[in-house]
């Protein structure tokens, strides 16, 4: 019986699955969240790893490189529905 994690649930608890989310990478300035608005998956982050991506920063106006390996999906503390199972 699942339920609704609770809001600030911590990622590392959550078990993975091919949920989709948004890929988000970390200012290494800030340390704040940068929003990619690429909608991705664990599979997807796997398969395009070694991939670079440049983002031109939200919080401290610099353009970072990330690999895609760095980043992570942004799907555990927003509305994106966990796949529950109703009984
Ligand atoms: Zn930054």
């Amino acid at each position: 019986m699942l339920r609704h994690a609770p809001a600030g649930y911590n990622a590392q608890t959550i078990q993975w699955r091919s949920v989709m989310g948004e890929l988000v990478f970390l200012c290494p300035r800030t340390a704040r969240e940068i929003e990619t608005g690429i909608n991705t998956d664990r599979g997807s982050i796997a398969r395009t790893r070694r991939r670079t991506i440049y983002l031109d920063c939200p919080h401290c106006q610099e353009t970072h490189s990330f690999k895609v390996s760095q980043g992570w999906i942004d799907n555990y503390a927003r509305s994106v529905p966990a796949l529950a199972e109703t009984a």
